[in-house]
């Protein structure tokens, strides 16, 4: 069975007003061990579709299953990474930041989420600042703040909504080469949502191409290794 599966889901906003379909009947399947790319013009879903997958959203049509189980609620399987780093807890250091989330999921406690915690910002680069207070830390850092707990919480499959976005280009391109690094590490799956091809090309094993609804999902594109 595939990790995650996207069953012909459609997802709208209901607002005062009236109701916005931001996914029509999309249909994807994500296996371990790859670096999926949602990729797609700006309001075509792919932020819906990933709060969905997160459990922060239920469909109005469709299933999403993980493992085979139908997702629900959020839950650390499927964690998410955002685009703004401003959801680090101000007042705790790097260390709690990563430390909390590890706890308050009830994955693990005390000296084993503090263990857990270093290993991670180690893997990011971070050791040296490991007691430093975000507001003291770049925007890259923080965000690579950000990617530690996610990765620390060893979810079954990282979801990344365009986590590199509010950096300057040069910052992004090196967060990218780090993402590829840590990845060549651990091997975690990863889906990634991203406007830019650029990004997609550069991050991706596999892309899905998002339209404008309906029938969403045109195209899945494999990367094709360079010859050696
Ligand atoms: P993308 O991530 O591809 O830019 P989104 O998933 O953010 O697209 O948005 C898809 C559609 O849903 C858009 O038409 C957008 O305006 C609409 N939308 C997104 N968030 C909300 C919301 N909270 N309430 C109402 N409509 C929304
Ligand atoms: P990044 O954080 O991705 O390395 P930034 O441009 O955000 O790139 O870094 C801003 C500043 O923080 C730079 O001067 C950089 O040298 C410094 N910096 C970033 N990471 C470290 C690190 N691990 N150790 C020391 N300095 C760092």
């Amino acid at each position: 069975v595939p990790l995650l599966e996207i069953d012909n889901v459609t997802l709208q906003y209901k607002t005062t007003e009236h109701l916005v379909t931001a996914a029509q009947d999309v249909s994807f399947k994500v296996y371990p061990a790859d670096r999926y790319i949602l990729l797609g013009p700006s309001g075509c879903g792919k932020s819906t579709l990933l709060k969905a997958i997160g459990g922060y959203m239920k469909p109005v049509q469709g299933r999403i299953l993980l493992n085979g189980g139908e997702v629900r609620e959020p839950n650390p399987e499927r964690m998410m990474v955002f685009q703004e780093f401003d959801q680090l807890l101000p007042w705790k250091t790097v260390r709690e930041n990563v430390e909390f989330a590890l706890e308050a999921s009830g994955r693990l406690q005390g000296k084993a989420a503090a263990e857990r915690a270093a290993y991670y910002i180690d893997k990011v680069g971070l050791a040296k600042f490991i007691d430093s207070y975000p507001h003291t830390l770049s925007g890259g850092m923080k965000q690579r703040v950000s990617i530690a707990r996610g990765m620390a919480m060893e979810p079954a499959v990282l979801l990344m909504d365009e986590p590199f976005a509010a950096l300057d280009a040069l910052t992004r391109r090196k967060m990218q080469d780090e993402l590829l690094r840590l990845w060549d590490d651990t091997r975690f799956t990863v889906l990634f949502v991203t406007h830019s091809i650029e990004e997609a090309i550069r991050i991706g094993t596999r892309i899905l191409l998002l339209t404008p609804h309906p029938g969403q999902v045109k195209a899945e594109l494999n990367s094709i290794p360079a010859a050696e």
